[in-house]
């Protein structure tokens, strides 16, 4: 950064920090972003003047309609995308950091309704931080918007109002669970016969691939049928009415449900949304195994890696991508994604930023994490209720036990993971009598100080993910 002096008549003297990366010359003018003191403002100079803007929702819509750059675009035809969820709106400097030198295209605003909810943040507020971001680094390459797990037309509207540039359609209310524990009766109870369905499925075989063959009985048929058949009808109705006209990423979700999702299931899935016409560009599965936020896959590498082989040869087929959310901390498997997909996935890590901005706490303000940890500690099995977490509060270490500087040892442990992992709500909502923030407006302040530390925390941890999922690809191009 560099120092300038502004002056302009009848205001004093401002003194700036410049991002140099944000600057933008047109002639002798310029617009670029700078630290004012207390915060960053987008400054545009004409004519020895100089006019400040807050970053307000106008200044964020006046960058994205001069600077065509800093608006959201369609990603998903890359081959590799990385979602990347910023609760807290200062992690895409970190985020930009880890893909600009890279063939990755990030998703950089990637915000769930009940992240927002849970944050006290809007749709605006995610992209316009994305936008900032890519403002201030002067970043070029496409990046993406996605409304993450919308469920509900009025949901997808506000996304798409907002500018959202993909959507993401969490089908899970209209798959049903348990299916598969059904006696035969049960299942025709509720099954609706169709005769068309059956002549394409039951009893038939599929090639994939020369060397995979899937295959339906007409018990597995039905189960198919039973589970997705609302699913597929509510995709087919989100689709004609807010994809198939409309230039935008759509990825369908299939992944928030209690049994994994079976490689004949999934090509049900998908060959019955090619025979309605639905063009879609990335696919959720639920794959055999845990994905829980925080921590490490939990299951069966080798029956992974075998069931990933054929989800990833049905994507293939059908010509969109797998999208794996809960991508973070998930290092036993990303080599095997990587490869498996031949280098064509979308992988979406939405809470390990908020995880790394609580790790910059414990390591800069010790004293501050430890009073966020142990009100965490203390309302965890209200968390629990929000979050589907597996963590043990007993399995949780003392924190007094912990000097200042063992305090980052915490976040080897896989309790306190997700201990942290899924309190943020509170810990940014609670207040006390007087209605003031306990925490938050400390949080954002230490957040704001340290901001070169975070933005290093995430390239590094962020980066090791990527380094991770390129470890054994080879020989790659963009889909077509
Ligand atoms: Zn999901």
């Amino acid at each position: 950064m560099s120092k300038f002096m502004f002056y302009t008549a009848g205001e004093k003297a401002m003194e700036l920090d410049i991002y140099q990366s944000s600057i933008q010359v047109f002639g002798n003018d310029m617009v670029f972003m700078a630290d004012a003191g207390y915060g960053d403002v987008i400054v545009i100079t004409s004519n020895g003047s100089y006019r400040k803007m807050e970053l307000c929702h106008e200044t964020a819509m006046y960058l994205r309609k001069n600077f065509p750059f800093t608006a959201p675009g369609r990603v998903l035809r890359i081959a590799k995308t990385i979602g990347m969820g910023d609760r807290l709106g200062i992690a895409s400097d970190g985020h930009i950091a880890c893909v600009e030198n890279s063939d990755y295209a990030p998703v950089l605003a990637q915000q769930s309704i009940r992240e927002l909810t849970l944050t006290g943040r809007s749709y605006e507020d995610a992209l316009d931080a994305a936008t900032f971001a890519v403002f201030k680094n002067g970043y070029k390459k496409p990046w993406g918007a996605d409304g993450g797990h919308l469920k509900k037309p009025e949901e997808i509207e506000r996304a798409l109002s907002c500018g959202f540039t993909m959507l993401t359609l969490d089908c899970s209310d209209y798959i049903k669970s348990g299916i598969e524990r059904l006696s035969d009766a049960e299942l025709d109870g509720l099954y609706t016969p169709s005769p068309e369905l059956e002549s394409i499925y039951a009893g038939k075989s599929f090639e994939i691939r020369p060397d995979i063959t899937l295959s339906f009985d007409a018990r597995s048929y039905k189960e198919a049928a039973v589970i997705y058949g609302a699913a597929l009808d509510f995709i087919e109705d989100m689709y004609a009415l807010y994809i198939q006209n409309g230039n935008r990423d759509f990825e369908i979700s299939i992944d928030e449900t209690s049994a994994p999702t079976t490689p004949a299931q999934h090509f049900f899935v998908a060959n019955e949304l090619a025979r309605r016409g639905v063009k879609f560009d990335a696919l959720a599965p639920r794959f055999c195994g845990e994905f829980r936020a925080g921590i490490d896959y939990i299951g069966d590498l080798k029956k992974f890696e075998a069931e990933f082989a054929v989800h990833a040869a049905i994507a293939a087929k059908f010509d969109y991508k797998l999208s794996i959310h809960c991508g973070s901390e998930k290092f036993s498997v990303l080599p095997m994604i990587g490869k498996l997909s031949k280098g064509r996935f979308h992988i979406k890590t939405s809470g390990t930023s908020w995880l790394e901005a609580m790790k910059l706490i414990a390591k800069c303000e010790p004293e501050l994490y430890r009073e966020v940890h142990a009100f965490a500690l203390g309302h965890f099995e209200e968390t629990k209720k929000y979050y589907d977490v597996s963590a043990n509060i007993s399995s949780i270490p003392v924190l007094s036990e912990y000097s200042n500087e063992q305090l980052l040892q915490l976040f080897d442990n896989n309790a306190v993971r997700q201990m942290i992992h899924a309190s943020y709500g509170l810990i940014l909502s609670v207040t006390d009598d007087n209605g003031t923030y306990i925490f938050r407006d400390r949080l954002y302040a230490a957040w704001r100080m340290h901001r070169e530390e975070y933005k290093k925390l995430l390239t590094e941890h962020i980066g090791r993910h990527i380094a991770k999922l390129d470890s054994q690809i080879s020989g790659l191009r963009d889909l077509p």
